[in-house]
């Protein structure tokens, strides 16, 4: 190290034109109904670098045929315009830790199909609810979401599975980091699988993450590792802390606020994650919330 570069990084200057050069990915959840080069081009239009979509139906279940020629142009188009790594969401219907066979193995069937889709698009994200145990107990329920994850998982496979902090109503599992930290450590081929936060959903869960972001980021590192995280949620919260409630607002119309939320996104620690907004808007809602997050890190 010379001397010059020695001064730089003690005042501090290389380290501030590293931050405003970390990438910044940032998009949000597109129909996919007309395939993925029109997400990619909607997702240019409101300035966007990524993006999350359904594999299939949310609440039914059947998944729409992949055209090749369609995923070669959106391939073109993300090289051309620098997209970062893309997050599937699987359907909501999708529940690995049912009392009922009968769900479980649409899990199972659904999602095994979606890690073959999802080799069309190699290297990226695919997201899911974690499951609601329905009266069977948390340990139950975990121990049949790391079966069929152990069932599921391939070592071939490029893809990498998130589970996703949930806000912990009724009984479902994932609110508590603790839980997730269960799922992994039962997964035998552990390279696969991620977290990917919500914000909306850490907050409900009791996770003060408007209040003290840095705590309840030493707390995942703790209890998770910071090198699971993989993706993140940006959702403003209609409830208080704790209220594992589940309703997403607006970025700076609810109790996290548009402070909290833009330093989450520009946080050292996070730099890279793909940033997924679910805000109830329309494209142009989307749009300026891209752009508002954008802009310098609030203090
Ligand atoms: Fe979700
Ligand atoms: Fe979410
Ligand atoms: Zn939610």
């Amino acid at each position: 190290m010379t001397a010059h570069t020695e001064n730089i990084i003690k005042t501090g200057a290389v380290k501030g034109a590293a931050l405003s050069a970390a990438p910044l990915y940032i998009g949000c959840h597109l129909s996919s109904v007309k395939g993925f080069e029109n997400m990619g081009r909607e997702a240019l239009s409101i300035g966007a670098d990524t993006f999350q979509f359904f594999t299939r139906n949310p609440r039914g279940g059947r998944a729409k045929a992949i055209d090749p020629e369609d995923v070669r142009r959106f391939k073109e188009l993300a090289r051309e315009h620098g997209f970062g790594r893309l997050v599937a969401h699987a359907p909501y219907t999708l529940n690995p830790c049912s009392a009922t066979e009968k769900v479980r193995a649409f899990a199972y069937t659904a999602m095994s199909d979606d890690m073959e889709r999802m080799e069309y698009i190699p290297g990226n994200y695919y997201n899911f609810h974690p499951g609601s145990h329905v009266g069977q107990g948390v340990e139950k329920g975990i121990a049949l979401i790391t079966d069929l994850l152990n069932r599921i998982i391939k070592p071939e496979q490029s893809t990498v599975i998130l589970l996703e902090t949930m806000a912990g109503k009724g009984s479902e599992i994932g609110g508590r980091f603790e839980e997730l930290r269960e799922i992994i450590d039962g997964v035998e081929i552990d390279e696969k699988i991620g977290v990917c936060l919500d914000t909306c959903h850490v907050s409900d869960a009791g996770y003060d993450i408007a209040g003290d972001l840095d705590g309840v980021l030493d707390e995942f590192d703790r209890v998770i590792g910071l090198d699971r995280l993989k993706a993140l949620h940006i959702n403003d919260s209609m409830n208080p802390v704790g209220a594992r409630k589940d309703r997403h607002a607006k970025i700076g119309e609810g109790t996290i606020g548009y402070e909290a939320l833009s330093r989450i996104v520009h946080h050292p620690k996070l730099a890279g994650l793909p940033c997924i907004l679910e805000t109830p808007n329309d494209l142009a809602g989307y749009a300026r919330e891209i752009e508002m997050l954008r802009e310098t890190a609030g203090k």
